[in-house]
């Protein structure tokens, strides 16, 4: 069985040992004492409920119209989502359309899809480009650990050595993105566009627990009942309670981008492959899985070892679904992370130019939406845009961050905290050259949780 609440991905993702990063002594570590709880205390129905319940007040009090200084530069805050799979893999439960109905829903305004690669398709001819019904689609591919979206096909391209593929991927506007960083925290950046800074998958396969907790819960008829109450209830908290500080992909970023720009995008990584599935094997065992399980994949589980599986099969015939729970809908996934981009309209090219710019920041939508938000450097009457370059020695730099919501700011020089602030509005005056970056934290249930993980602004 491949219960991973954040989705599935590659064949063995998930056995494979982790490639850990030693961290570095000038790396930033989450908010000192911000954790309280492990991913299994958060599925607590206590601890979902108040999370649920924070996020929604924290929603009704902010303000999201949106800020001047992007309205001057006439830039508007897209949602969009990067590291999408629909109809591209075994391990995919989700259709195309389906994810066009779940992005109106979340407010999603664009989707960079990765579909896993598999020729003769052609990732970018036969699938989805363009205005879907207000959604606007970018075709492109998960492959050999990129995220790619080039501009046209790339078919005859796909098997060149990596500095020959990396250069026909990014040849007329196309861009690339480092994917799954754990897995490759060494790798070059040379030619890359950016990385991804967050990746829910990567959350997913670090809670062990979390996938014995959920079979347990599947083969009890209370179990059962007391998940589906959850995701009825409190599905962002329910769908957040894996989310962590993403101390390996922010370090591998700050020590980067101290030699060269790159660009931070959320890996979304969604399948909408978590459907929980119990089906009746006899009167003393069913089988579990997700909704891209075959029969044969699925665990057996004996009432001898759950003696609540004989109450469950009770009236029912070998084969028979006994319970069925959504975890990852692709909107909560959408809600979960996504990726807010200052451009100056929706479409395709302006998407791209804005990325390749570095204006964008990394959100966590359902704890508050972020909308509103802004980093920009003031010099003058002048503002400069988060993912822009400014000289120290061309006059006086301040650094501002304004918020939808209070929070607790914290600015990020070259891997180090350097300033940290409570409320909506943060101002920096800079004195040394560096890559600052800005992150946002919220109180969810007691806990700080980062909310906002910002582009940097480069002092040289
Ligand atoms: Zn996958
Ligand atoms: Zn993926």
């Amino acid at each position: 069985m491949r219960v991973l609440f954040g989705g599935w991905c590659a064949p063995g993702h998930a056995l494979l040992g982790l490639a850990l990063i030693s961290s570095p002594t000038w790396a930033a570590d989450g908010l000192a004492g911000s954790k309280l709880y492990s991913p299994t205390q958060r599925m607590a129905p206590a601890r979902l409920n108040a999370a649920q319940r924070d996020s929604q007040r924290l929603r009704a009090t902010a303000t999201n119209a949106p800020a001047q200084a992007a309205q001057a530069a006439k830039l508007n805050d897209y949602r969009v989502i990067f590291h999408a799979h629909a109809e591209d893999s075994a391990h995919t439960g989700g259709t195309r359309p389906e994810m066009l109905a779940e992005a109106k829903k979340a407010g999603v305004h664009a989707i960079f899809l990765s579909d896993h690669y598999r020729p003769p398709r052609d990732f970018i001819t036969e699938s989805w480009r363009g205005m879907h019904d207000g959604v606007l689609f970018v075709p492109g591919s998960e492959e050999r650990g990129f995220l790619l979206a080039p501009t046209h096909s790339i078919a005859a391209q796909m098997k060149l050595e990596t500095p020959e593929f990396i250069k026909a991927v990014t040849a007329d506007g196309g861009l690339i993105f480092l994917s799954h960083i754990e897995e490759r925290p060494n790798h070059s950046m040379e030619g890359l566009d950016g990385l991804e800074i967050y990746n829910r998958h990567f959350d997913a396969k670090n809670d062990k627990a979390g996938i014995l907790t959920l079979v347990l819960k599947m083969t009890d008829p209370k179990g059962i009942a007391e998940l589906q109450k959850a995701v009825d209830e409190t599905p962002d908290a329910i769908f957040a309670g894996q989310v962590e500080y993403p101390k390996v992909y922010l370090d591998k970023w700050d020590a980067e981008t101290k030699n060269k720009r790159l660009t931070g995008v959320a890996a979304n990584d969604c399948h909408h492959n978590q459907i929980l599935i119990a089906k009746m094997k006899d009167e003393n065992a069913v089988i579990v899985g997700t909704n891209v399980d075959r029969d044969d994949q699925m665990r057996p589980v004996p009432a001898s070892l759950r003696p609540t599986i004989r109450e469950l099969v009770k009236g029912h015939k070998p084969g028979d679904v006994v319970g069925l729970v959504d975890l990852d809908s692709y909107h909560r996934s959408f809600l979960n992370s996504s990726t807010h981009i200052f451009a100056s309209e929706l479409t395709e090219n302006a998407l791209r130019d804005a990325l390749r710019n570095g204006r964008a920041y990394v959100s966590h939508d359902w704890m508050c939406d972020p909308t509103g938000f802004a980093f920009y450097a003031q010099t003058g009457d002048r503002q400069s845009f988060l993912g822009s370059e400014l000289k120290l020695d061309s006059g006086p730099i301040k650094l501002v961050g304004l918020l939808p919501q209070d929070a607790t700011i914290r600015l990020i020089a070259d891997g180090k905290p350097v300033a940290q602030a409570e409320g909506r509005r943060f101002e920096f005056d800079v004195k040394e050259k560096g890559v600052y970056r800005l992150e946002a934290w919220l109180k969810i249930d007691g806990e700080m949780r980062g909310w906002i993980y910002a582009n940097p602004i480069y002092v040289r």
